[in-house]
C-alpha cells in the first residue's frame, strides 16, 4: 500500500504548487490526477502540429521583484519559463461595436495613465483616483505582498462593488466601460463582482503582462520536475473516487480500488466535488447548505483556430470586444444576441515571431446552453461522440462568433486552416466540475465573507486548495497554494525562504 506524508487530489496549478512547496519543505508528496495530462487548466493540446492552450493566455506580475516572479523563483521554475512580454503600451486593447477607436491598457502605472489620457485628456484626476484605489486595495492583501497579516486589514474594502466604484470616479461613460473592458478575465457581473477581484487581477497585468511561448503547460511540466526532484510522485490517469474516514481522513480510495494512506490530504477539486467524494458527515454538514447558496462563475465557449501559415500577424496584445456600449452586458446574453463580447488572443510561438500559428477566441457560454448533452462524457482518454446535433450546435455558434470577429479582423476567415471548439462540457469533463464554470465560485461584494473559502476544513487533516479559495488565475491560484501550505508549515518561514530565493 502506498503511504505519503501528503496526498494531493488533482494536479491543477493549486495541487502542483502545494506539491512543490511541501516537497521542498521535507514532506513526501503523492499527487493523484484523473487525466492523462497534468495541470488542469494549464493543459495544452496539439492539432495540425499547433499547440493550443486551454486556460492560460497571459500572466501578470512576472518581472523581477513582482509577486508571481518571486514565488516562481522560489519554486525554481522562473529561469526555465519561456515568456514574451506583451506590448508595454497596450497589453490589452478594448474595442466596441460602432466605435473605430481601440483603447489601450498599458503596463506601468504612469504609462497606463499616459496612454489612456490620449483618449481621455480631461480625465487625469479620475485615472489617478482609479490607480490609487487599485494600489490601496492590493496593499491590503498580505500574501499578495508576500508578507503576513490578517483578515481585518481588508475588511473595510471587501464590500466595494467594481461597477459602482468605476461610476464613482468619473462621469465619462466610455472611460468607465474601458476600465471594465477586460472583465472576461474575471467573468465580471455588474453590481456583484467585488472591486478587490478587479484590483488584484488588473494590478498584476499593469505591473507586467506576459505570454507563455509555446503554451502554458510548461508551468506544469516544470513544477512536475521540481516535485520529482524532491521525492514526490505524480500518478496520472488515477481518479480519486473516495476520501475515506469519519473524524479524520484515513485514506483515499482510487477508482482502480487501491487505497492510499497519508497524514494529510489536500483537495485541489471544487469544494462541491470534494464534499461529493468525502465519506465523513462532518464535512458534508459543514458545506451542504453553504455550497447550495454559492454561484459558480459562468462557463466559456472557446474557438481555437489553427491558421494557414504566415497569414495572420502575431499580435503582441490581447483584444477585448463588446458588441454594445456596455462592457458588463456580455454575460447577460440571450439566444438571439449571443455573443455580446469576446477576447482574442494570438498565441506566441517560438517558430515565428512575425506571424502567429493559432488564435483563441473566448466568449461566454452558460452550462444550460449545452445541458441537452449533459449525459455525454468526452476526454482524450474516454473518447465519446456527443452526437451530430452537438457538432452542428458548435459549428453554428462558431460561425456566429466569427461573423462578429470578422467586423474587426476582416480577413480572418481567409486565414483559417481549421478550428476546434471547447464548451462548458469540455471544461466539466476535463476539470471534473459540475458545470464547466470558468473560474469556480463567483465572488460577491454583497457577502464577501461567504464567498471566501478557507483552506482548512472541519476535518483536521483535510485541506483545500485551488481557484475556489481566494482568487482564480495563475497568480491567484499560486497564492492560494501558499495559503494552503501555510496550514502545514510556518508561513513566516515560508515567506522568508521566498525572500531569500530572490536575493541569492
Ligand atoms: C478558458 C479559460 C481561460 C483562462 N485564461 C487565463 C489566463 O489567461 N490567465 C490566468 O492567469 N488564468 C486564466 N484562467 C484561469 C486559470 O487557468 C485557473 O484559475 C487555474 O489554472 C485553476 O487551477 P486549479 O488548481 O484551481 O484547478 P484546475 O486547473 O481545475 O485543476 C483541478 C485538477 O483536478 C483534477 N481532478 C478533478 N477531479 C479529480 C479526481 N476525482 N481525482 C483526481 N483528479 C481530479 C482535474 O483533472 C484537474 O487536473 C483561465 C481559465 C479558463 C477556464
Amino acid at each position: 500500500m502506498l503511504d505519503y506524508d501528503v496526498v494531493i487530489i488533482g494536479s491543477g496549478l493549486g495541487g502542483l504548487v502545494c506539491g512543490t512547496v511541501l516537497g521542498m519543505n521535507g514532506y513526501k508528496v503523492g499527487i493523484f490526477e484523473k487525466n492523462r495530462q497534468i495541470g488542469g487548466c494549464l493543459q495544452t493540446y496539439s492539432r495540425d502540429k499547433t499547440i493550443i492552450d486551454t486556460g492560460v493566455h497571459y500572466i501578470g506580475a512576472l518581472a523581477p521583484g513582482q509577486n508571481l516572479y518571486s514565488i516562481f523563483r522560489y519554486l525554481g521554475i522562473m529561469d526555465e519559463l519561456k515568456l514574451k512580454q506583451l506590448d508595454k503600451d497596450a497589453f490589452d486593447k478594448i474595442g466596441f461595436a460602432g466605435d473605430d477607436k481601440t483603447y489601450m491598457l498599458a503596463q506601468g502605472y504612469d504609462n497606463f495613465i499616459k496612454q489612456l489620457l490620449k483618449d481621455f485628456p480631461e480625465e487625469e484626476k479620475a485615472l489617478n483616483d482609479y490607480c490609487d484605489k487599485i494600489k490601496e486595495i492590493c496593499g491590503k492583501f498580505p500574501l499578495y505582498n508576500l508578507r503576513t497579516g490578517d483578515y481585518a486589514e481588508k475588511e473595510d474594502i471587501l464590500h466595494i462593488d467594481t461597477h459602482a466604484f468605476l461610476s464613482s470616479i468619473t462621469t465619462n461613460e466610455k472611460l468607465r466601460q474601458v476600465l471594465a473592458g477586460n472583465n472576461l478575465l474575471y467573468a465580471g457581473v455588474a453590481d456583484k463582482t467585488p472591486l478587490y477581484i478587479h484590483a488584484l487581477i488588473t494590478n498584476s497585468f499593469i505591473e507586467s503582462a506576459w505570454k507563455c511561448i509555446d503554451g502554458g503547460s510548461q508551468i506544469a511540466r516544470l513544477l512536475n520536475k521540481r516535485i520529482r526532484e524532491h521525492g514526490g510522485e505524480i500518478h496520472r490517469n488515477t481518479k480519486v473516487a473516495k476520501i475515506a474516514g469519519t473524524d479524520k481522513i484515513e485514506y483515499v480510495l482510487l477508482e482502480n480500488g487501491q487505497r492510499i494512506t497519508a497524514k494529510y490530504f489536500i483537495s485541489n477539486l471544487h469544494p462541491t466535488q470534494t464534499v461529493e467524494i468525502t465519506e465523513s458527515e462532518v464535512l458534508r454538514n459543514a458545506y451542504r447548505t453553504r455550497m447550495q447558496n454559492l454561484d459558480n462563475s459562468i462557463g466559456t465557449f472557446l474557438l481555437n483556430i489553427v491558421l494557414k501559415k504566415d497569414t495572420f500577424p502575431y499580435l503582441n496584445y490581447n483584444y477585448y470586444h463588446h458588441e454594445t456600449e456596455n462592457a458588463w452586458e456580455g454575460v447577460d446574453y440571450t439566444d438571439q444576441n449571443w455573443p455580446l463580447t469576446y477576447a482574442l488572443f494570438a498565441n506566441a510561438t517560438s517558430k515565428n515571431e512575425q506571424f502567429t500559428d493559432s488564435l483563441t477566441i473566448m466568449t461566454y457560454m452558460r452550462y444550460e446552453d449545452v445541458a441537452k448533452w449533459k449525459d455525454t462524457f468526452n476526454t482524450d482518454t474516454h473518447i465519446n461522440d456527443r452526437g451530430a446535433d452537438y457538432e452542428a450546435f458548435k459549428k453554428e455558434k462558431a460561425e456566429r462568433l466569427l461573423d462578429i470577429v470578422e467586423k474587426k479582423f476582416s480577413d480572418i476567415r481567409k486565414c483559417i486552416h481549421a478550428y476546434y471548439i471547447a464548451t462548458p462540457l469540455s471544461y466539466r469533463d476535463y476539470q471534473g466540475t459540475a458545470d464547466g464554470s470558468m473560474y469556480g465560485i463567483a465572488k460577491d461584494h454583497r457577502n464577501s465573507f461567504k464567498t471566501f473559502i478557507a483552506p482548512r476544513t472541519r476535518l483536521p487533516n483535510l485541506f483545500l486548495t485551488g481557484q475556489n479559495l481566494n482568487l482564480h488565475g495563475i497568480l491567484g491560484v499560486t497564492i492560494s497554494g501558499l495559503i494552503t501550505c501555510g496550514e502545514l508549515i510556518n508561513m513566516e518561514e515560508l515567506l522568508n525562504k521566498i525572500k531569500q530565493a530572490n536575493i541569492q
